[in-house]
């Protein structure tokens, strides 16, 4: 029998996301989600999805540490007959968030490279230390099992030092490894290779813009399947309006809020990117309730709305610059498969671009990757949905097979 499962595993500081998939026919087989870790009020939400297994399960109750966290994961597997102990699993396949310079690739985890990824801790200090405790953690419970890394930087690497590069003094930036990396890369990589196949053609092709509207966005600029331009920087705190956090801002606001306003700097941090954005404009950051406010005529989720879009429209504008052509515009993510209002608004005027929405076409509800651009547009707009933990797996798959 060979070994065709790949587990993917997505841990946070307090929650692990998983999903087990069979590469066989990109099926999954079970998806879940343990969260608050570490907390009295933990939850392990657990869908068997194939193979006679039973409807969702939960289960609450203290689970003290990611290893506590990712037991439980394996019982729940292995009750539904798919135990990590399986043959059949053919690898683990980890988000992790921060690769640097050096990982433009998925890698198999060895302990060089887990080194590695913890030399970048000062530049992800939010994410990578949840990464490499999920990394550890699976290899202890599967030593003999391939590991593999899949960063979410790697796809921003072939960005030219024209866009990676702040325009500050080089000793400075080199010392401390300052310079945009991006993030969200597997989704922008994924979207936008669905884009091109949604257009009948290779990724090598085309140019696309990508725009990620999560609680966390990003936009992309992919040239012939390669990323040239994105808008997160060093941390994903750069960019567009987001769920919580502010996007772009003038630096000289962090010292402001410092010297007059006498805010620490962990004070500042917090506030750019838990209390700003949506959520720091008009107290929501999901967009739904933002826009069931904005139809009853509520005007701070209405200048929410406008400021969020309008950042959008100057992302477009700009990549379209960078990429001189383009043929496709995607949306993905929570916001971009499903707030028509958003897309429309985000593309309203930009006719002289090319780019145009069919009202029909937008406001259809449907979970497939579909256009919506108005027949024999100049640029296709599409809504692609993106799947990163598939992404994940295939990536994963193809290194270990
Ligand atoms: P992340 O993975 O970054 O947490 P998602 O891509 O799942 O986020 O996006 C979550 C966001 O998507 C929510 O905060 C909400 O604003 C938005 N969203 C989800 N469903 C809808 C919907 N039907 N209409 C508008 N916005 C939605």
């Amino acid at each position: 029998m060979t070994a065709t499962r790949v587990l993917v595993l997505n841990s946070g500081s307090s929650s692990v996301k998983y999903q087990l998939l069979d590469m066989r026919d990109s099926s999954r087989l079970a998806v879940g989600l343990v969260e608050r870790i570490g907390e009295e009020t933990s939850r392990l939400v657990h869908t068997p999805l194939a193979g006679g297994g039973d409807e969702r399960r939960e289960r609450s109750g203290p689970i003290a540490d990611h290893d506590a966290a990712l037991k439980a994961v394996a019982d729940e597997l292995a009750h539904d007959g798919l135990g990590l102990d399986s043959p059949e699993l053919a690898a683990i396949g980890h988000r992790v968030v921060h690769g640097g310079l050096r990982f433009s690739a998925p890698t198999v985890i060895t302990d060089e490279v887990l080194a590695e990824v913890e030399r970048l801790v000062p530049v992800a200090p939010l994410h990578n230390p949840a990464n490499i405790t999920g990394i550890r953690t699976a290899q202890a419970l599967r030593p003999d099992l391939p590991q593999v890394a899949v960063f979410d930087t790697a796809f921003h690497t072939t960005m030219p030092e024209a866009a990676a590069r702040y325009a500050i003094d080089v000793e400075t930036a080199d010392a401390h490894r300052i310079r945009r990396y991006g993030f969200h890369g597997t989704s922008h990589s994924y979207v936008s290779r669905a884009t091109a196949r949604l257009l009948g053609k290779d990724p090598s092709e085309v140019n696309v813009i990508v725009l990620h509207l999560g609680n966390g966005a990003s936009a992309s600029a992919v040239a012939g399947g390669r990323c040239v331009e994105t808008s997160m920087g060093l941390t994903p705190l750069e960019g567009l309006v987001m769920g919580t956090r502010s996007g772009d801002i003038d630096p000289a606001v962090t010292f402001h809020l410092k010297r007059v306003a006498g805010m620490s700097t962990d004070e500042i941090d917090a506030l750019l990117n838990k209390k700003s954005g949506l959520v720091g404009l008009c107290g929501d950051n999901d967009m739904r309730e933002i826009r069931r406010r904005v139809e009853e005529g509520d005007e701070r989720a209405r200048l929410a709305f406008d400021i969020y879009v309008h950042r959008l429209k100057k992302y477009i504008g700009a990549y379209y610059a960078v990429l001189g052509r383009v043929d496709a515009l995607a949306f993905t993510a929570g916001v971009g498969e499903n707030a028509a209002p958003v897309r429309e608004a985000a593309i309203a005027g930009l006719e002289g671009l090319g780019l145009a929405v069919d009202a029909g076409l937008n406001a259809a509800r449907s979970g497939e990757a579909r256009l919506i651009s108005p027949a024999g547009a100049r640029v296709a707009v599409a809504v692609v949905p993106t799947d990163e933990e598939l992404e994940i797996a295939r990536q994963t798959f193809e290194l270990v097979k």
